[in-house]
Parts: C-alpha cells; sequence; structure tokens
C-alpha cells in the first residue's frame, strides 16, 4: 500500500507544496514545530533513510539543501537545522526547521499552532524562494 507521503506526491492527499522535481518533493509538515517546518521526500518509497543508495541519498541531501536556503531566504531565521527521525512516517524524509532564537525547543514533539491561512502564507513565500 502507498505511503501517506507518496498519496501526497500523487495529488491523492491535499498539502502546502513547496517544490518538487523529478525525484524529490517538498511540503509543510502539517504538525510543524516551528513556522515553516518543511519536510524533503524523496519519490521512491524507501522506510529507513538509510537504506537509500549513496547517490539517492546525496540527491535527497542536495535537495533538502536548496529548500532549506529558500527557507533562509524567505523567513530569515538564525539558521536552518536538519532532523532525521522517521518514526511515524515509513517512507524516508528529511526535517527542515527554521530555527528563529537560540532558545527555541527543536523537538519533534514541541508542536506549534500555525493556521491553514498562514501554512498557505509560509508554503508560497517559500515555494517563491526556491532555485533548483
Ligand atoms: P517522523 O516519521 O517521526 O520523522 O515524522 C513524520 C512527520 O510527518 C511528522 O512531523 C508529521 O507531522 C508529518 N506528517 C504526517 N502526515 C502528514 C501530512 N499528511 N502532511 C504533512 N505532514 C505530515
Amino acid at each position: 500500500m502507498a505511503t501517506i507521503f507518496t498519496k501526497i506526491i500523487r495529488g491523492e492527499i491535499p498539502c502546502y507544496k513547496v517544490a518538487e522535481n523529478d525525484t524529490h518533493f517538498a511540503f509543510l509538515d502539517i504538525n510543524p514545530i516551528a513556522e515553516g517546518h518543511t519536510l524533503v521526500v524523496p519519490k521512491k518509497e524507501t522506510d529507513y533513510i538509510f537504506d537509500l543508495s549513496d547517490e539517492d541519498l546525496a540527491q535527497t541531501v542536495i535537495f533538502a539543501k536548496k529548500i532549506a536556503f529558500a527557507i533562509d531566504r524567505a523567513l530569515k531565521p538564525i539558521r536552518t537545522g536538519v532532523i532525521l527521525e522517521g518514526l511515524e512516517v515509513p517512507h524516508a524524509h528529511v526535517h527542515l526547521v527554521p530555527i528563529y532564537e537560540e532558545s527555541q525547543n527543536v523537538s519533534l514533539r514541541n508542536k506549534v499552532e500555525v493556521s491553514k491561512e498562514k501554512m498557505e502564507v509560509l508554503a508560497k513565500s517559500i515555494a517563491d524562494e526556491v532555485r533548483l
């Protein structure tokens, strides 16, 4: 059965899309831990990120770098942090988390409330800064 992220990539489930190329897809995390918290997902389904081939893992990191710089340009955090967890969704992904202040709690358990309207604005502002 397709993962929830594959369904998002196929357009079967809505998302706040940020960017896409032939092999990767980026969209806002629906339960963000910071405004602009973005997920980068290889389109090919693999559960554990370190089961990706060296080439696929490298491409995932390169795509994530482009999205991180787009977040930096759009939202002006101190920098964008990276979390690899993968305990909830069995489809490899990279969490990109804008860090706005040094004291920010960047745990994946630290959810923040972001309205639908704000999520739309955040996704568009990041998308507008993506240079693939
Ligand atoms: P983890 O697998 O623990 O690295 O985390 C999976 C992440 O996917 C969580 O932060 C969820 O909030 C996020 N997530 C789950 N379903 C969706 C969805 N439909 N759209 C966007 N993000 C999602």
